[in-house]
């Protein structure tokens, strides 16, 4: 009998105890494999670009770019990762970000350990895996709303409108960007017209109700 392929996996989180806590359940099993650890979702594009594995246990509420942002860019580039959500937040607006940025699993951090290797082997099988805890309705009407839903901020828009948010200035989002603050200005002030708000504090406040950025994180 030819042995069970393993299943590789980078973990992301910006809590290294959170990481911790994942790879020592992940480890007992024989069949999976931690390829790369990254605790933000800038450099868990760069990893996975890298490393190109199979799973990815991304966590939701990250500084400087969140795990359903991360998710879509990764998805751009490999869209055959499967990326399980973890988070804290049961918040259907999470988990609804999550799923719409292509993920295929949401876990709660509370959720136990046998979930976790439940969730890595459903996902690497094209099943879609949503935690215990929540109301499994839910999936079902994922279709109707990927129909409806209408992306008002492009991508580019959405990260910036994230780092402003968390108080960071044209200068240094540009920076972490590699975009002139010039640019960043431009894509500030197009934000600001489409979503009609017009000053920090209602930006941030938007954010947050958005699900781009955590008040964990602030
Ligand atoms: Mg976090």
């Amino acid at each position: 009998m030819s042995k069970q392929k393993e299943i590789k996996i980078v973990l992301v989180d910006d809590h290294k105890m959170v990481r911790d806590g994942i790879r020592s359940i992940i480890e007992k099993k024989a069949h999976m494999l931690i390829i790369g650890e990254a605790s933000d979702g800038r450099e868990a594009i760069k990893k996975s670009t890298k490393l190109q594995p199979d799973v990815i246990v991304m966590d939701v509420a990250m500084p400087g770019l969140n795990g359903i942002e991360s998710a879509k860019q990764i998805l751009k580039i490999n869209p055959t990762i499967k990326i399980i959500g973890l988070s804290m937040h049961s918040n259907k607006q999470f988990i609804k970000g999550m799923f719409l940025a292509g993920a295929y699993g949401y876990l709660l951090k509370d959720g136990d350990a046998t979930e976790l290797i439940t969730a890595i082997d459903t996902v690497v099988q094209n099943r879609r895996y949503l935690s215990k805890e929540i109301n499994q309705d839910f999936l079902p009407s994922l279709s109707a709303i990927e129909e409806i839903e209408e992306k008002l901020l492009s991508t580019r828009e959405t990260e910036v409108l994230q780092l402003i948010s968390e108080g960071k200035s044209s200068k240094e989002i540009g920076k972490l960007l590699f975009l002139s603050s010039k640019t960043v200005d431009v894509h500030r002030a197009n934000i600001m017209k489409k979503i009609d708000l017009h000053t920090v504090p209602e930006l941030t406040k938007y954010a947050i109700r958005e699900g781009l950025t955590f008040l964990e994180d602030l």
